[in-house]
């Protein structure tokens, strides 16, 4: 299955990276065990402390005596039971439908009052529609008229927000973390899933509001041989969306594809040490909102401004149509760089460049002057945030390239 035969082409001259050690790591992370790295049976605190004991046996250094940096967040979880039918018909959570990342608890049984699209072009039926008794029934429409539903008046607002439930159907359901708790109770059912004609929704959400929910950045380092002061910095964050009821969310791609990549370079940079320092960073609560990033920022272990470059891994499990640089439009001569070392080893089929973004851990470095890149490949997969972002279907097609492009990059560097 592992390009074994490239790979052993590509890094013959003792250059470390071991794709079956890769494949276990991914495994590792994305297991049951560690139950989606999030905020139930304490996911992140088990994936942090193996991330660190991975750290301890390549041989990296701490900052101030230890791996950690904790912090704590606000959360919604959902620990217990979820479920949903319609007309009595089970619907399958995680495949047929999911809660809404800040949905309060709720349950009951409700009658569905679907979305009348007409009411945005025929004023009479507009008032036929909000002439509807909304409580204790559920409000069903399709995502894409969300848009639609917010230029409605704050009356008729207030009127679809009297409803106990609300559904919303998708294509494709992507999940997500929330560090708030709504008062609107939400499912997203796939539109597939949908059966025109639903009459009735039984409905159980059981969520647990957590205020402050201790977790904690993993950081280690290797000292420079020459300009210690100065550091390279990789990053990647380690959290993702947890569980929801007896369903995880694994994040192969997302991000456990970013954490193989930190530790595969900081097993080469212990083997090929380099004149600046090295520091890996395992970001948690990215999903939370680049909580986990925003906080080093603001309580840096060594002051950002001898920060010399940072790569950002997050989604670098594909790559089959290249790969996307975050911040290239920004630091136009690195990305230049970057296109020059891709043109001679021929690694990628295209490297895009985009301007400032904040979507990923780089964004409060850059913010703060740091030359940070963010870089995450294109193609392969479609699953994201969703119960199929699995390990054993990671194709980590562009994997090998992506690491040979940025320790290149590096080298130019120094
Ligand atoms: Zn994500």
């Amino acid at each position: 299955m592992f390009p074994f035969v490239f790979f052993i082409f590509c890094f013959s001259k003792g250059i470390t990276q071991d794709l079956i050690r890769v494949r276990n790591n991914l495994s590792q992370l994305c297991s049951p065990e560690f139950n989606g790295r999030g905020y139930v049976k304490k996911g992140d605190s088990l994936a942090s402390a193996w991330i660190a004991q991975e750290f301890e046996n390549i041989g990296l250094q701490k900052f101030q005596n230890s791996y950690f940096q904790n912090f704590n967040t606000s959360i919604n979880t959902f620990p217990k039971e979820v479920s949903c039918s319609l007309d009595g018909k089970k619907l399958v959570l995680g495949k047929d439908f999911i809660v809404g990342a800040d949905s309060p608890s709720a349950f009951g049984r409700a009658k569905v009052i679907f979305l009348d699209t007409l009411l945005f072009s025929d004023k009479n039926r507009r008032i036929q529609f909000f002439n509807q008794d909304f409580r204790k029934k559920a409000f069903v429409f399709p995502i894409h008229w969300t848009k639609k539903l917010a230029e409605l008046n704050p009356t008729e607002i207030e009127k679809l927000e009297q409803a106990a439930l609300w559904v919303s159907l998708h294509n494709k359901l992507t999940a997500s973390v929330s560090t708030k708790q709504g008062k609107l109770p939400e499912i997203q059912v796939l539109q597939s899933a949908w059966k025109p004609n639903t009459k009735q929704i039984t409905y159980k959400i059981r969520s647990k509001f957590i205020e402050k929910y201790p977790t904690r950045n993993v950081i280690g380092y290797l000292k420079g041989t020459i300009h210690s002061d100065t550091f390279v910095v990789f990053t990647a964050h380690y959290d993702h969306l947890g569980s929801m009821g007896n369903i995880y969310f694994p994040g192969a791609n997302d991000n456990a594809s970013g954490i193989t990549m930190l530790l595969e370079l900081a097993h080469y940079y212990k083997q090929k040490p380099s004149k600046y320092s090295v520091a890996f960073i395992a970001f948690a609560a990215e999903e939370a909102g680049l909580i986990g990033s925003q906080f080093y920022t603001q309580n840096p272990l060594f002051p950002l401004l001898q920060i010399k470059v940072l790569f950002n891994l997050d989604l670098v499990g594909t790559g089959d149509e290249g790969i996307t640089v975050v911040n290239g439009v920004v630091f136009e001569k690195d990305f230049e760089i970057l296109q020059k070392i891709n043109e001679k080893y021929q690694l990628l089929p295209k490297i895009v460049k985009r301007g400032k973004a904040a979507n990923s851990d780089h964004y409060f470095f850059s913010e703060k002057g740091v030359k940070a890149f963010f870089i995450y490949t294109l193609g392969g997969i479609k699953a994201y945030h969703d119960i199929d972002d699995k390990a054993e279907t990671l194709p980590l097609t562009k994997y090998t390239e992506v690491f040979k492009l940025i320790t290149e990059y590096i080298k130019i560097c120094e």
